[in-house]
């Protein structure tokens, strides 16, 4: 069945078939209890399904499943690694219709969106196949007395917190790598997004990934959360969130003294000078904070503006922003839902501040609904503008769409701004000055900076963050650092 099949059912039904019931745990779904929790879709504001919270002893067999499973996947030949990770990239292209489908259901956000995320996903396995057989050592010249060499071995056990705004990519950014060095995994999907890392495990077995090396667990990240970050056979936790449960998490894996990587999330500026084209610049600026309704850690929520470009480049972003149409993820909208009414009420929250605040509004400002059905939980595409270096709605991170905008004249003046947050996740400046660009780009205290195209890079880069935006890199070559250790060995050559 197409998406297209597979969507017009569920809008019919409001059904998804074949969902998984239980977590996933030694390479099978594990009958569930009785305690259950209701997923919604965001685009309706209704439930579809209902999925089961685990409890310490579904956590810590799953724990255990993977503890077994790391000792001989490390024994398996890199070259076999490679060739069943590109595999698991196949089989998940191939079931890239229903993937995608359900997380537009389960996240609110398009089908568009979804459908990238789940080719991302597979990309992600792809390259990190090409990774498992190269994950070499140095030779370390010592001088005569001596031969010296550096092996990467795997962590162990790799413990996965994953958000709701990227279930799919989130889960395979953190599980190929760690696959890939030789590791294995127990991951736990949010609350609100529970579905698709359970279908992703179930068809990493049908691509070959032996039983017991990738589980899933779903459950209330107080308490099934807390206990993978608490347990000391993780070796290494990945997690991706709010900074206060990262913090959280820090201190819980901090007895054991567990590898973490943090990725927080941002604030993230895009700078335009004034010789930027405005139409390039807005064209940029909606689709760093309109992209999946603004919930991206790196979301560009900061519009950091020279003077002479503020109205052309404001104008054509008004313009664009109201016209933007919002209805459920499977009706090809411009902009879905955002992930539950909880997050709504954040956002919101911030806005409704704004306002008392006086702040300039240019569009938007408040919740709306699907277009079509009146259902669902949206926010109206929102610039506030002309806003000071302090005001919350610049320092806090929204996860809306919501943009802040400044105003700048000089170049050492945007600088200040742009740096002027907890976070430092990624940064965009715009300009045709190539000196310009560089000497900002070497000023941004962030982890990647792009020139002339908010999203350029992809997943061959690493990704993540300075300052509260977190520490550690995932994708790219230095994705796999956290899921190695490295060793050196040293033999005397004294006879
Ligand atoms: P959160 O940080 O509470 O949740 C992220 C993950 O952590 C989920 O899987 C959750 O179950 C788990 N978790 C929650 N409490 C835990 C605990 N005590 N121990 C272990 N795991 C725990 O995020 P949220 O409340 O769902 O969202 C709040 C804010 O977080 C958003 O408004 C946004 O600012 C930010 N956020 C950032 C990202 C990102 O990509 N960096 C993603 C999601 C949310």
């Amino acid at each position: 069945m197409t998406a297209q099949d597979i969507a017009r059912t569920y809008l019919e039904t409001g059904k998804l078939d074949a969902l998984p019931d239980g977590h996933f745990i030694g390479g099978r779904t594990t009958p569930a209890s009785n305690r259950k929790m209701e997923s919604f879709d965001p685009g309706r504001s209704e439930a579809f399904a209902e999925f089961s919270l685990a409890d310490d002893s579904d956590m810590d067999r799953a724990i255990s499943e993977a503890e077994k499973a790391a000792k001989s996947w490390r024994q398996v030949a890199p070259s076999e690694r490679c060739r069943i990770l590109n595999n698991a990239a196949r089989v998940l292209r191939d079931n890239a219709d229903r993937l995608s489908v359900i997380e537009v259901v389960d996240s609110g956000k398009t089908l568009a969106e979804a459908a990238g995320d789940v080719q991302s996903s597979a990309r992600l396995f792809e390259y990190y196949a090409g990774a498992a057989d190269k994950l070499d050592g140095r030779s370390v010249n010592l001088g005569p007395g001596y031969t010296a060499f550096t092996v990467r071995e795997p962590v162990g056990v790799t413990g996965h917190i994953i958000p709701w705004n990227y279930p799919t990519s989130t889960f395979a950014r953190g599980v190929a790598p760690a696959l890939a060095a030789g590791c294995s995994v127990v991951a736990k999907p949010a609350e609100t997004t529970p579905f698709t890392a359970l279908v992703m495990a179930e068809l990493l077995v049908e691509a070959g990934v032996p039983e017991g090396l990738v589980n899933v667990v779903t459950g209330l990240g107080a308490e099934v959360g807390a206990k993978m970050a608490h347990d000391p056979r993780i070796k290494q936790l990945t997690f991706t969130g709010s900074v206060t449960t990262g913090v959280s998490v820090a201190q819980m894996a901090a007895p054991n003294v567990t590898r973490l990587t943090l990725e927080l999330g941002g604030k993230s500026p895009l700078i335009a000078f004034e010789d930027a084209d405005p139409e390039k610049v807005a064209d940029g600026a909606y689709w760093a904070i309109f992209s999946n309704s603004g919930q991206i850690c790196s979301a560009g929520s900061r519009l950091i503006l020279h003077k002479a470009i503020r109205d052309d480049v404001l104008a054509i972003l008004k313009e664009r922003a109201s016209a933007i149409r919002t209805a459920h993820g499977l009706t090809a909208p411009d902009m879905g839902a955002v992930n539950s009414e909880l997050h709504l009420s954040r956002i919101k929250a911030h806005v409704d501040a704004a306002k008392a605040r006086g702040a300039n509004l240019l569009t938007g400002g408040d919740v709306t609904h699907d277009v079509e059905t009146g259902k669902g939980w949206f926010f109206e595409p929102t610039i506030l503008a002309d806003l000071a270096p302090n005001d919350p709605a610049v320092q806090d991170e929204i996860f809306g769409p919501v943009l802040s905008v400044q105003n700048f004249e000089t170049e050492e003046e945007a600088i200040a701004l742009a740096n002027g947050t907890e976070f430092g996740l990624i940064a965009s400046v715009y300009t045709n000055d190539i000196g310009r660009s560089m000497r900002v780009a070497a000023a941004m205290d962030c982890g990647q900076v792009s020139v002339n195209d908010y999203w350029a890079g992809g997943l061959e880069l690493p990704f993540g963050g300075n300052k509260k935006s977190g520490y550690g890199r995932e994708k790219g070559w230095e994705g796999l650092d956290a899921y190695t250790k490295v060793k050196s060995i040293t033999i005397s050559n004294a006879s």
